[in-house]
């Protein structure tokens, strides 16, 4: 027998949640872990310009013919549309390649694939806290993963002098993985200047610089929440991106990511992008059509796009409300803490400050349910729960 020497691997730490949530059986259960957007009704509806993309497209669809292995190409077009600004040189100029992927997922496992093979790199840096995958993604495709400092737990904002520190250390050639915007799980970017200084930084030691895209249009705008990568690009001529649709197109379930690399010139962007297929070709040879084919859709017709924008801005307006009403009701309801660094965090997560301790409690006497590293999900609070939830908080603290 093979198999019966396997350990069991241990359950997703986010995922795994979802699963206990879902064997919950005490009325008035919060779910406040996985990164999913809720509406005001607690619902994770399908975007409508999406629903009238997915109409016309089973209407005009004439082929199930295999896609080309970097997928939909008015799709990777489109992408460096929302990456760059549609009148960036990079695009004039063909310095970037983009393919099509599995989610965000899958566009960072490309991207970690392609530069420990033909970069050369060893060592990736990831903040401290992060998404827990990157660290994961990392050891699957063999690399040194160091963690630089993030966030201080005293001032609940980033730290900034710790972030520094630590990457003063990182080689020419390292990967330094950032997050786009929408930082997971603090809620905490950089400000302008301080991107400036990392782009800066990068360009002067020789990072490769990984941005991990996953929440474009949720923290200020489509526009604005790209301007940390266009700083970087301003100082930097090489660059890997891993953009994921899932969150702000709220196609979860369809797999829709992107991997972008930016080269020196052209003909350096084909040939390492050739180099990238053969990484797909090896994983699941090409992609998937429908997520992406419903995407380009949407993004090349004016009117579904200013649609979609619209529900976007929706959805982030939607999320920046509950966190004002959330402190206002922490403290309403005895709070003696100052919470109001919570309006301040981008995106659909909060770093509440809460203890594992008191996320367990909130768990086993509430039915409320978060990461234990105290990281709630803005997007799952609703008018409906959120007087439970800050009555219930108020007591664990
Ligand atoms: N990167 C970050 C920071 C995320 O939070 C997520 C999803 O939660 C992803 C990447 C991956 O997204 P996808 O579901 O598209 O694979």
């Amino acid at each position: 027998m093979f198999f019966d020497r396997i350990e069991a691997a241990p359950a997703d730490p986010i995922l795994g949640l979802g699963e206990a949530f879902k064997a919950e059986t005490r009325t008035g259960k919060v779910n406040l872990g996985i990164g999913v957007y809720k509406n005001a009704a607690g619902n994770t509806p399908i975007v409508k310009a999406v629903k009238e993309a997915e109409k016309r497209l089973l209407a005009s669809e004439t082929t199930k013919n295999y896609l080309t292995i970097d997928g939909v190409a008015e799709y990777n077009a489109q992408t460096q549309i929302l990456l760059f600004g549609a009148d960036h040189e990079i695009i004039a100029n063909g310095r970037a390649k983009t393919a099509q992927s599995l989610g965000g997922t899958g566009a960072l496992r490309i991207a970690l694939e392609f530069a420990k093979r033909q970069t050369g790199a060893q060592t990736v840096w990831i903040s401290n806290p992060t998404w827990p995958n990157h660290n994961a993604i990392c050891k699957a495709v063999g690399l040194t993963d160091k963690p630089y400092r993030y966030y201080n737990p005293q001032t609940h904002g980033l730290d900034w002098d710790g972030l520094i520190e630590d990457l003063a250390q990182a080689q020419k050639g390292d990967i330094v993985l950032l997050h786009g915007c929408c930082h997971n799980p603090t809620g905490i970017d950089p400000t302008p200047a301080q991107w400036e200084t990392l782009a800066k930084m990068s360009a002067e030691k020789g990072w490769l610089p990984l941005f991990d895209f996953a929440y474009q249009g949720f923290a200020k705008g489509l526009e604005e929440d790209a301007a940390g990568l266009r700083l970087f690009l301003q100082y930097n001529r090489e660059l890997l991106i891993a953009s994921s649709y899932s969150k702000n197109f709220g196609m979860y379930n369809e797999r829709v990511g992107a991997f972008t690399l930016v080269a020196d010139n052209a003909e350096a962007a084909e040939r390492a992008h050739s180099q990238v297929k053969g990484i797909i070709r090896t994983i699941y040879s090409n992609p998937a059509s429908h997520g992406a084919a419903t995407i380009a859709l949407v993004l090349k017709d004016e009117a579904l796009k200013a649609q979609w924008i619209a529900e976007l801005d929706e959805m982030r307006g939607r999320i920046k409300a509950m966190r004002q009403k959330f402190v206002a009701l922490l403290q309403a309801n005895g709070a003696t803490q100052n919470f109001d660094f919570i309006i301040e965090q981008n995106g659909m997560f909060s770093f509440s400050g809460l203890s594992p301790d008191q996320v367990d409690r909130l768990k086993d006497e509430f039915a409320i349910y978060a990461v234990r590293s105290g990281r709630i999900n803005v997007a799952g609070i609703t008018d409906d729960n959120i007087d439970y939830l800050c009555e219930s908080i108020v007591k664990v603290l």
